[in-house]
């Protein structure tokens, strides 16, 4: 199994810290929704949830996916071997069919209880922004390897594009966790084509249909075919993470570790109640800011 990847390690990362820091910057002096809790505070929480899961993405997750490409190209298994397209639509189509592939996966991640647990380590964050977007659970990472590794072999992506897509999975990732304050009607247009921070905010909203819509991750386009889109609901009105885990105190990094384990609470609040929204909602209506 390969797990050098020198243009990812001197290229591809330094340029997603370089992200990184520039969106923290932004997201500080530009603020779309209002943090809950201090951002020092936030940082180091999250940090300790990453510095599993980021080695894990790198020395498994990645290694892995490489590996299922690499094998199907050798015997030209899975669907884009067949369609024998040219080269650059090849990588098109290839791209394309990988971002659908982590659409799926992210559904799976809300619809599976035994994947859920470890996604909800991601979701009860209180607040959302670029440190959100590496605060997954190892375990999440972990399980995703058999699901991605087949796709691969599935869908027979050049190994190549494997890793480019990586880069652009997690740049998008980082973008849309943010919580950067982009003009209003550039993010309309945006959000047409890619995932942006209101959509995104949406998927985090305490309020259960709204967690379970917007599960693309860098083209929008699965979303509307799925019919799981939902851009109206104003960013001011949204509560971030998950009604039965509102107790900052108890979200510590050990505890974060352990929550997959233990039994998970009812989406309700902890006055019993189930958060709704009363305002009109729905597929068709525009992007609110
Ligand atoms: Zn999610």
């Amino acid at each position: 199994m390969k797990f050098r990847f020198p243009k990812f390690d001197t290229v591809g990362a330094p340029l997603l810290a370089v992200l990184g820091v520039a969106l923290l910057v932004l997201e500080t002096r530009r603020q779309l929704r209002k943090p809950t809790q201090p951002k020092q505070e936030r940082l180091l929480q999250n940090a300790s949830v990453a510095a599993l899961a980021l080695p894990a993405l790198r020395l498994l997750l990645l290694p892995a996916l490489y590996a299922a490409a690499r094998w199907s190209g050798k015997h030209r298994a899975g669907l884009l071997p067949l369609l024998r397209l040219p080269g650059w639509l090849n990588n098109i189509a290839g791209f394309l069919l990988l971002d659908y592939s982590n659409y799926l996966w992210h559904v799976l991640l809300h619809r599976l209880d035994v994947l859920w647990r470890f996604h909800n380590v991601h979701h009860i964050d209180l607040d959302l922004d670029v440190s959100t977007a590496w605060r997954f659970h190892i375990g999440e990472n972990i399980a995703s390897v058999p699901f991605r590794g087949a796709m691969m072999a599935l869908l027979g992506v050049p190994a190549r594009l494997v890793v480019v897509y990586e880069f652009f999975f997690e740049a998008c990732t980082a973008f849309h966790h943010s919580n950067m304050r982009l003009p209003w009607q550039l993010e309309q247009q945006l959000v047409q084509v890619v995932v942006t921070p209101r959509m995104h905010g949406i998927h985090h909203s305490i309020v259960a249909q709204e967690t379970n819509s917007n599960f693309s991750v860098i083209f929008t386009f699965w979303d509307r075919l799925h019919r799981t889109l939902q851009l109206h609901v104003p960013q001011e009105d949204i509560t971030i993470g998950a009604p039965a885990y509102r107790n900052l105190e108890e979200q510590t990094p050990l505890w974060l570790l352990q929550l997959p384990f233990q039994k998970q609470r009812a989406w309700k609040l902890p006055d019993g109640t189930t958060p709704e929204r009363a305002s009109e909602s729905g597929r068709h209506l525009p992007l609110l800011p």
